[in-house]
């Protein structure tokens, strides 16, 4: 690690750094738990060590300092992830150093892309204010957009010209910048080769879609045509370095605070509803862009909340895409419940025709997901008939078996043999069996540490000068009887750990089991041990160990006995004699419990 990277892991505040990222609960002395944004769990088992600056997770057994989590996070490489620290912290950046030159050649280019992206949105922002936004201006004026509005989510105008932008943009970079960016296109020429690059949006209402860091990233643009030049009504930004479509909830960077706070996060479809909502004051709103999610998406979402309601547009209820999202976010262990908005309107249309306060009623009066598909279930299959029953139950029993836990399952099928007024003990039976069809995961996790050791490996993992005393006597037990410490659980942990010099303790441990092991001691501790309660420790240590020599030696010497073999016999018993002085002296010199 550079002397810059150990300067900022020193100043870093890991659980502040991570609560950038996800929730965190204070679960003990010097610890914070929450849920792990590495794997999939419903009951936290993702700790932070406050003090000694390490998360670990004991359900996928994801582990390491501040840059590991950052890098590991936001995908980046060591070099990156030391740098967002850095200015996470406002620590001033030293000259970059990079592992290899494609490493710095990414790098530079991401940076460039995002001055780009920057300039653009700036640019914008200005012809719309211009006079050629006039047309623009209307239509968002329309749609109920006040100049503040527009200011906050920097909506801008791409006027109706093939070059305007390429030439603000083309004195920043090269060619092959330009054409990465995704902010222009090309055409394929006879050769094969691209032709010049001309600007891909024109005559359109840019809206930025920034990621999770408030950055922009790309755009969808709107097209203000009518008739047969209008071409789609909205395109977006290709996939380039910057921009991956399934990794961006819109609207994430502003909302993230909004929904801790509220504990549920607002879905709507699209960025228009999205930017209504929001500037109306429900800021704890984002969107799905009109696309099914992806598992990428649900991550993000689940490390600032396991609550979404969902207000998609009644007429797009039933499509793929919305489906396809809300049966992701259910069998990832989201509570979802639906809003129904009065006379079909999207929430755009709603919020600006009955203002915010029938919008808020309408959110508090969301149904649980369940009540919402028996509802669907009854209206699309109506009747008493038994055909139309098992039509409805054939459409619910998906929906249940996807549920993740088993009492919600049992919840749902209830409710639906009740609603549905099922009363045959066939299709009863049916509904009980998906309810039962998953199996929970219960998440065991085995504590194999004793006392004793849990001692050892707090005392061996002692960075601090102060209480360097207890730390030695470890280390030195550890070296000079390595014997004695060989049948314990955590006897490779305790020798990495005594061996480390200057490195962090959770580094040092390779094995992931050892690890996690070092990890539990390490998250209990409320204070480093004292030398005496180490040497206490090791007392009992060698004590175990001379019992557990005397066990050895008891079938040793009988085994002896049965052979006859008298020589043998004597040499073990004087063995077992001294053994038992040295375990009578000990339990004679053993300090007096605190
Ligand atoms: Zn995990």
């Amino acid at each position: 690690m550079s002397d810059f990277a150990q300067t900022v892991k020193q100043q870093a505040d890991i659980v502040k750094v991570i609560e950038g990222y996800i929730r965190l609960r204070k679960s003990g002395a010097q610890n914070y738990s929450g849920l792990c944004p590495f794997h999939k769990e419903k009951s936290p088992s993702f700790s932070v060590h406050a003090v000694r600056q390490f998360y670990h997770c004991f359900g996928c057994q994801a582990s390491g300092d501040v840059f590991s989590f950052v890098g590991k996070i936001e995908n980046v490489s060591f070099p990156e992830a030391v740098r967002i620290v850095a200015q996470k912290m406002g620590i001033p950046l030293p000259k970059r150093e990079f592992s290899s030159p494609e490493e710095a050649a990414e790098a530079r280019q991401r940076t460039k892309l995002q001055e780009l992206h920057e300039t653009a949105t700036a640019w914008f922002e200005e012809q719309l204010r211009g006079p050629e936004g006039a047309v623009a201006r209307e239509y968002l004026a329309g749609r109920g957009l006040t100049p503040e509005g527009i200011a906050k989510f920097r909506i801008g105008y791409a006027p109706d010209s093939f070059n305007a932008l390429r030439d603000r943009l083309k004195g920043m970079a090269d060619d092959q910048t330009l054409r990465a960016s995704g902010l222009f296109s090309s055409k394929e020429q006879g050769d094969g080769t691209q032709g010049n690059l001309y600007d891909r949006f024109r005559k359109r209402v840019m809206f930025p879609i920034a990621n999770e860091s408030g950055r922009v990233i790309a755009f969808t643009a709107r097209t203000l045509e009518t008739g047969e030049k209008a071409g789609a009504k909205y395109i977006n930004s290709p996939e380039t370095p910057l921009y991956s479509k399934g990794q961006v909830l819109f609207n994430l960077d502003k909302a993230r605070t909004a929904i801790r706070q509220f504990e549920f996060a607002l879905l709507v479809e699209g960025q228009m509803d999205c930017i209504s909502v929001f500037l109306r004051g429900i800021q704890n709103v984002i969107a799905t862009s009109g696309t099914a999610f992806t598992e990428q998406q649900v991550a993000m979402l689940r490390r600032h909340t396991s609550n979404v309601v969902v207000n998609f547009d009644p007429d797009a209820a039933g499509s793929n895409a919305a489906e396809k999202s809300i049966a992701l976010l259910t069998e990832e262990g989201f509570t979802i419940k639906i809003v129904t908005l009065d006379g079909g309107l999207d929430p755009d249309r709603f919020i600006r025709e009955r203002g915010v306060e029938a919008y808020t009623a309408a959110i508090r009066d969301s149904r649980r997901q369940s009540d919402f598909l028996i509802e669907r279930a009854r209206q699309m299959f109506p009747g008493a008939s038994a055909d139309q029953k098992v039509k409805a139950m054939n459409y619910l029993l998906p929906h249940i078996r996807r549920m993740p836990e088993k009492l919600a399952r049992d919840q749902f099928a209830v409710d639906a043999a009740q609603k549905l007024g099922i009363d045959s003990a066939v299709l009863r039976e049916e509904l009980r069996q998906a309810a039962l069809r998953r199996r929970d995961h219960v998440e065991t996790r085995a504590t194999a540490l004793t006392e004793v050791e849990r001692v050892l490996l707090r005392a061996l993992a002692i960075s601090d000068p102060e209480n360097e005393d207890a730390r030695r006597l470890a280390a030195q037990a550890l070296a000079d009887q390595p014997a004695w410490f060989e049948h314990l659980g955590t006897y490779t942990a305790l020798q990495a750990l005594a061996t480390r010099q200057a490195r962090d303790p959770m580094e040092v441990v390779d094995d992931q089991a050892q690890r996690a092991l070092l990890a539990e001691a390490l998250l209990a501790e409320v204070k480093p041990p004292e030398a005496s309660e180490v040497r206490g420790a090791i007392q009992e240590i060698q004590e175990r160990s001379i019992e557990h020599r005397q066990r050895q030696l008891r079938s040793f010497i009988a085994e002896a006995e049965r052979r006859g073999d008298f020589a043998e016999l004597a040499l073990l018993t004087q063995q077992k004699l001294d053994l038992d002085r040295t375990l009578r002296q000990l339990h004679g010199h053993r300090p007096p419990k605190a």
